[in-house]
């Protein structure tokens, strides 16, 4: 049978979210997917700055998203799971505030991501033109390292993402095999201690053109003995609930994963590739 479900999904409770959680779980229905996690933005760093954070007062925005998950999911028993998740930026930042985020709620799911370096700007807002990106890339992957090993999350979610921006904005185009030896110490590091990869579905539609991280990643990681893999569209928006997710299962099964997972309760779930 076929089963489809995205676990990356924000709602009007990420400050760059346009959705509300039952605009997504309608949509989600509509599309026939079994199952969304809502994971809505936690950036660690952040926490300290409450309300007066760029982003809002992200432990609120949190503890609103689950709040509202649990309200409606009653609603959808028997047509469509949805999961207590949250993106959590940078947990290897802040320990201590990471703790206090991951005690808000009970989640089903823990994304954990790099949205920006150690005392840097969001990768948004950096001018690519004037960074040394092959440094600036080799501190990413060197952090990357330091989530796989040291947090607490189920997926490490789109891995490579500063390439999307880097594609956009520059003609520079990396050569992942120039950190090769990095990536797979990430890699190595997630299988053994059995955490998830994501497959983020959000690039194919962007400049870049591929899933983050891409099909040379994903495959090394089932080389480097990776069992766990997720699949996320990232969407901010209810049209984009679950673009790309088929593409992003074809991808899987081809990089050799005969399953994908979802978490409930922070435990995985494999479900079969129908592919
Ligand atoms: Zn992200
Ligand atoms: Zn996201």
């Amino acid at each position: 049978m076929k089963i489809l479900c995205d676990t990356h999904v924000h709602t009007v409770n990420s400050f760059d979210g346009e959705s509300t959680v039952l605009e997504m779980a309608e949509k989600a229905v509509e599309l026939g997917l079994s199952a969304i996690a809502v994971t809505d933005h936690m950036e660690a760093p952040e926490i300290r700055l409450g309300a007066d954070s760029q982003f809002g007062d992200m432990l609120r925005q949190i503890e609103r998203s689950v709040r509202e998950v649990e309200e409606i999911s009653p609603r959808f028993e028997g047509k469509l799971k949805i999961y207590r998740g949250m993106e959590l930026g940078e947990p290897t930042h802040q320990p201590k505030l990471t703790k206090k985020a991951m005690g808000i709620a009970d989640f089903d799911f823990i994304l954990a991501s790099i949205h920006n370096l150690k005392d840097e700007e969001d990768f948004y807002y950096l001018d690519y033109s004037t960074q040394d990106i092959p440094r600036f890339l080799g501190r990413y992957f060197d952090e990357l390292l330091d989530t796989a090993e040291n947090a607490d999350f189920d997926s490490l979610a789109h891995l490579t993402y500063p390439l999307r921006y880097i594609y956009e904005r520059t003609d520079f185009r990396p050569d992942l095999d120039d950190y090769a030896e990095k990536i797979d110490a990430v890699l190595s590091a997630l299988a053994k201690r059995e955490k998830a990869l994501e497959i983020n579905t959000s690039g194919l539609f962007k400049t870049i053109g591929r899933t983050l991280p891409d099909i040379n990643v994903i495959k090394r990681f089932r080389e480097l003995g990776g069992k766990y893999v997720t699949i996320g569209s990232d969407a901010h928006r209810a049209s984009d609930l679950a673009k790309g997710i088929e593409q992003g299962l074809k991808t899987a099964r081809i990089s050799g994963f005969e399953h994908f997972t979802i978490y409930e309760n922070r435990r995985p779930k494999m479900i079969e590739i129908w592919y």
